[in-house]
């Protein structure tokens, strides 16, 4: 294969080389136990309060709220399930939206096995919340609303700052997963009232297996992991030094580099949105127009098939997801474009293409000549296809 174009960037993004610089001497010469008491393994105990230190600042957190976990799903996961059982005195019931990542829809599963009652909140066509559904759905022993930030297939954002507001004037605590979010726009934990905040390295140009929970103090929440005493007796286990590490530098370098970098995606997106809308006939874009990741753009095309399609774009050299990556490998339609009322069929012929920070307009260009190519090949064989344009129907987008 000549050359790759890595459009995929919502499954996993590449580790960036200041990230690994910065990584490395923790997997060789400073190999020790944070937790031992010797002077060389200082050293690392203070490389993970950096990396605290880094992340907090971006969050406008406090250090010791950040609890390093082993990635998104771990802090999905004991958000909502510690908080259910710290607060089960108070309720049983948990609100949260039909769109959320599978680490979020599962664990709600879980506990509803174990007598806890979710509500799954709706959303436009858009893919956004609507907050006089969320305010009807708020009961008294409601102890938990988790929205995510960002949808990692459409790239809707939610109005987060509006629902901290409603659940801090509710006394209900608030979680968000911003595994998308987190280092791509901007997060203040204070300003948008939120009490938990989920976050990944990989997603940010840092490694795998590393994350971090926000959880702001005075929250209660049982340990996830119990064992020794680190990350505060919250989530015991000998820490990922390396992988602490270059979580906080992403962190950093993405928070310093957001301004310019969201502002050269977005250009970028909206240069692919705008000529694949254009060039594309019969083509429907998914997620809110404006108030969506830089990164993120995301079609339907009628009359084809997302897999056909993300073959014939591997061909190309060009990696795309019809889904979220969780769910390719099943053939049903994700639950997410199910949820913005997308018919099956049209669902079925779904990509998601999500920039990173290497992605070229000259890349964007090829990859849209492509894809013209692709669909018009891929509808030439359709039936459907061919039995709708014989009626005549006039070439246009609906959007
Ligand atoms: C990727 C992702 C996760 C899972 O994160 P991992 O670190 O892969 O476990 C959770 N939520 C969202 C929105 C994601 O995009």
């Amino acid at each position: 294969m000549e050359r790759l174009i890595y459009l995929d960037n919502a499954a996993t993004t590449k580790v960036n080389p200041k990230v690994l610089d910065a990584m490395l001497p923790y997997f060789t010469e400073k190999f020790g136990n944070p937790s031992a008491v010797y002077s060389f393994a200082a050293e690392n105990k203070k490389a993970i309060t950096e990396a605290r230190e880094s992340i907090a600042r971006v969050l406008g957190a406090n250090t010791e709220e950040i609890y390093f976990t082993a990635g998104g799903s771990e802090s999905d996961n004991w958000a909502l399930k510690a908080t259910a059982e710290a607060y089960e005195k108070k309720g049983k019931h948990i609100i949260t939206t039909k769109i959320e990542h599978h680490a979020i829809l599962h664990t709600c599963e879980y506990l509803e096995g174990r007598g806890y009652e979710i509500t799954y909140l709706n959303v436009d066509e858009n893919g956004v919340v609507d907050m006089e559904e969320l305010k009807a759905a708020i009961r008294p022993d409601t102890i938990l609303i988790s929205v995510m930030f960002a949808n990692n297939e459409i790239g809707t954002m939610q109005p987060i700052a509006e629902i901290g507001k409603l659940a801090r004037e509710k006394g209900i605590l608030f979680h968000t997963d911003a595994v998308q979010a987190f280092g791509h726009v901007p997060i203040n934990v204070d300003e948008m009232g939120i009490d938990m905040l989920s976050a990944s390295g990989h997603k940010l140009n840092g490694p795998k297996g590393i994350g971090f929970l926000y959880i702001r103090k005075g929250v209660k929440i049982r340990s996830f992991v119990h064992g020794g005493a680190q990350e505060r007796k919250r989530r015991a286990g000998t820490e990922n030094v390396p992988g602490i590490v270059g979580i906080g530098v992403a962190a950093k370098l993405c928070a310093d580099t957001m301004e310019e970098r969201s502002k050269r995606e977005t250009e970028l997106r909206d240069h692919l949105i705008e000529r694949v809308m254009k060039e594309i006939p019969y083509t429907r874009l998914n997620g809110h127009r404006t108030r969506r990741l830089p990164n993120n753009a995301n079609f339907s095309f009628q009359f084809v098939e997302g897999e056909s399609m993300l073959i014939m774009l591997d061909m190309a050299g060009i990696c795309a997801s019809s889904g979220s990556a969780c769910t390719s490998g099943s053939l049903d339609p994700s639950h997410v474009l199910l949820a913005i009322g997308l018919p099956h069929e049209i669902a079925h012929g779904s990509l998601r293409l999500t920039l990173g920070e290497d992605t070229t307009l000259e890349e964007i260009d090829f990859v849209v000549d492509k894809l013209k190519e692709i669909v018009a090949k891929l509808r030439s064989m359709s039936p459907l296809y061919e039995d709708f344009i014989s009626k005549g129907k006039e070439v246009v987008n609906a959007d």
